[in-house]
Parts: C-alpha cells; structure tokens; sequence
C-alpha cells in the first residue's frame, strides 16, 4: 500500500464516518482497516463521542474554511506517529495509533492526523462536500484533475436531471 493510498483510505474512513452518521453497516474496506491494524470493529455507540467532532473537522477540510475543528479533533484524540510496513518489505507508511487500540481512540488519533495533513495540501487526497441539493455527503476525490462533485451516482444522476427539466421549463 503505497502511503498516499493509506492517506485515500484513511480519508474514505473518516468520510464513511461521518457519512454514515451513527447508522448501517462499515464497508468491507473499513473492516479491513480495521483487521490489518488489529483493532476491534466498534459498535455505533461506543463512537459517539467521536462522530461531532469529526464531522466538524471533516467538513472545515472539505471547505477550505476555518481549521479549528482540525485542531480540536487533534487536541483531543493526539496522534501517536510510527513506522509500519506490516504489508512487506517496501509497504511503509505512517501509523498514527498504535496497533490494537480501542477503536474509538485508534480512530480519532487516525483520523486526526490525515485531516491535518489533508488541510495542509497533502498531494494526492482531497476531500469535497456533495454539490447536490440538499444532500450532506462528504467524499474524497483522488481524480487526477480534481474534478470529482458528487457523493455518488445516485447524486450526480439526480443533479443532471435536475438541471435538464430547468432547462425545459425555461
Ligand atoms: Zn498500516
Ligand atoms: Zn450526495
């Protein structure tokens, strides 16, 4: 796993996170994080304490704004760094809990420390907010002209139907 795609997967947890908002099943790719870190896989309860304070640094990262969420979150949850190649000889990247940590506090340290390298322009991870109307999604865009809008297809459909019938009526 090459670091910035440990970066892309630790964004897409925090905005799985936070998209989720308490509710549903974790995707496969989260449980994997998860497995490969030894973490327990949490219940939605035991995460409450992290799901508002994320979302506030989540959302400061995908607007550009005011990053005090980002140092709160990191305030809060301070990230442990060390080096990992659990996958093999040539997999390093960083860790920022260690291994086995309760979920909740390995995800906060984990999480904390991607949106502030995310905040600070690491290249190869954005995060956006859903231009849909209406729709609270956030996700990370990894394209390579930064061109991604939408949470999804479900979004993006609606949205070009949307616009046709403007277009009609008018
Ligand atoms: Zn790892
Ligand atoms: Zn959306």
């Amino acid at each position: 796993m090459r670091y910035e795609d440990y970066m892309g997967n630790v964004a897409r947890l925090a905005v799985e996170l936070v998209n989720a908002d308490g509710e549903g099943e974790l995707s496969e790719a989260t449980d994997l994080m998860f497995a490969e870190h030894h973490v327990e896989r949490p219940a939605w309860p035991e995460l409450t304490a992290l799901l508002p304070p994320l979302r506030e640094a989540v959302a400061a990262v995908a607007e550009g704004g005011h990053l005090g969420p980002v140092n709160r979150l990191l305030t809060r949850f301070p990230p442990r760094l060390h080096v990992s190649d659990h996958d093999g000889p040539g997999t390093a990247h960083l860790h920022y809990a260690p291994d086995g940590e309760p979920a909740l506090r390995w995800l906060g340290r984990t999480c904390a420390a991607a949106l502030a390298q995310i905040a600070c322009g690491t290249p190869e991870v954005t995060i956006g907010r859903c231009r849909a109307a209406g729709c609270p999604r956030f996700f990370v865009d990894q394209s390579r002209n930064r061109s991604r809008r939408f949470c999804g297809n479900t979004c993006a459909s609606r949205t070009t139907v949307a616009a046709h019938r403007a277009r009609q009526r008018r």
